[in-house]
């Protein structure tokens, strides 16, 4: 499967099942368990050479090889050289800059970031002596200004959480490059499949596998991918912290990764109907999603991406917290929840001027997340414009 010819959606009917005994069935099997059985006492002495090698049978903890499956999977589709699964989408974000970072260092952060990393950085590593400056998402290559001696990564997000900012990250990587700084790109929205980032210079790149990867809302599973120079650095990280994915969460990713470019496909277009629909709504004053001509992140995400999830945001015209209530309670087809990827859609509001500290948020109206699921989107149109009436008569 390391031909390079073949293509995303054949690559994920294939990937990951083809090393182990399974007997014949389509998919490898589910190992629960701890206690790894050596033979003899010659394997037991051989199997402590082996713990520094890849995909090796050891202890629960270190994985088992339907955990290398998916781990090799998504390193292939994602170009990575390794790829390493954790318990949650935030357990491969602390385990990356666990890797990276000690007392005295420096960390640049995008001030878009999913706000769960923010509070990591501000209270676990702020707590053990390594300093954060959050960057404006937009500053491209004048980022260089903000590094000082002491900088040892550059943390990325694109889109941003929340607010949809498309960084440009070959202007970033490039400055990392050049002085020796890690990046580390959380890539949840656009998964492994619609961007690559070790070809815009990433070092490291980290999914909550809870969200699209897994695609059914009924895991919570993280994964990190690495390029070979980062890569022991990421698994000793792992390892020492006792991170470790469970062999369900495991399964369900695998499974889920079958059908990703299926479904984030629907997810697009979907959301990209959708998208266009509220933007032609009079209750509607802005909506951002990076796909949409016009948006302020539409040239980078042309010039990157290769796909667009289902995810995005919208504003309101100025509207009263009541009638925003009335909106939420009625869009009945629209969960209110937190994560997205799932088969479902939900709506969310939210609003980063309680969190933001390098840039100002500036909205006309409450802001709101919306994820487009798998549902007919002519339901999806009819479900929100009763919502809008409601909201319009409240
Ligand atoms: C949800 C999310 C995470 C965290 O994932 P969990 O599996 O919930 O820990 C990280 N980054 C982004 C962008 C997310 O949306």
């Amino acid at each position: 499967m390391k031909d390079s010819t073949i293509r995303a959606a054949t690559k994920v009917a294939h990937l990951g099942r083809d090393h182990a005994d399974s007997h014949g069935f389509v998919n490898l099997p589910i190992y629960h368990g701890s206690t790894v059985l050596f033979e003899t006492y010659q394997e037991f002495v051989e199997s402590q050479e082996r713990r520094q090698l890849r995909d090796q049978v050891l202890y629960g903890r270190y994985g088992t090889p339907l955990t290398f499956a998916l781990e090799s999977a998504i390193a292939e589709l994602e170009g990575a050289s390794g790829a390493i699964t954790v318990s949650s989408g935030l357990a491969s974000i602390t385990a990356a800059l666990n890797a990276f970072l000690k007392q005295g260092d420096h960390v640049l952060v995008t001030d878009s970031v999913y706000q769960p990393t923010r509070k990591y950085c501000d209270h676990v590593l702020h707590g053990f002596g390594i300093e954060t400056t959050y960057y404006d998402p937009l500053i491209g290559s004048d980022i260089k200004s903000l590094v000082k001696s002491n900088t040892k990564v550059i943390f990325v997000e694109s889109p941003g959480s929340q607010t949809f900012e498309v960084q440009d990250l070959p202007a970033i990587t490039a400055v990392a490059r050049e002085l020796g700084v890690i990046t580390i790109l959380d890539n949840t929205w656009a998964s492994p499949l619609y961007l690559k980032p070790f070809d815009l210079g990433i070092d490291i790149s980290v999914h909550a596998a809870t969200k699209y990867i897994t695609g059914h809302s009924d895991a919570m599973l993280g994964i990190i991918s690495s390029n070979e120079a980062c890569y022991d650095r990421i698994r000793d990280s792992v390892r020492l912290s006792g991170q470790c994915a469970g062999p369900d969460p495991v399964f369900l990713g695998l499974r889920g990764l079958r059908t990703l470019p299926v479904r984030l496909q629907r997810h697009w277009q979907s959301g990209l109907k959708i998208a266009r629909w509220l933007a032609g709504r009079a209750e509607v004053a802005k909506v951002i999603h990076p796909a949409l001509p016009g948006d302020a992140g539409h040239e980078i995400w042309t010039r990157d991406f290769q796909g667009a999830s289902g995810l995005f945001a919208f504003i309101l015209q100025p509207v009263s917290e009541t009638a925003l209530g009335t909106l939420l309670d009625n869009a009945k087809l629209f969960g209110m929840g937190y994560s997205w990827g799932g088969y479902e859609s939900l709506l969310i509001p939210f609003d980063p001027t309680s969190y933001r500290t390098a840039t100002k948020w500036e909205a006309q109206g409450p802001a709101l997340r919306i994820h487009i699921g798998l549902e007919d989107t002519d339901d999806l149109i009819e479900d929100l414009s009763r919502a809008f009436d409601a909201m319009n008569g409240s």
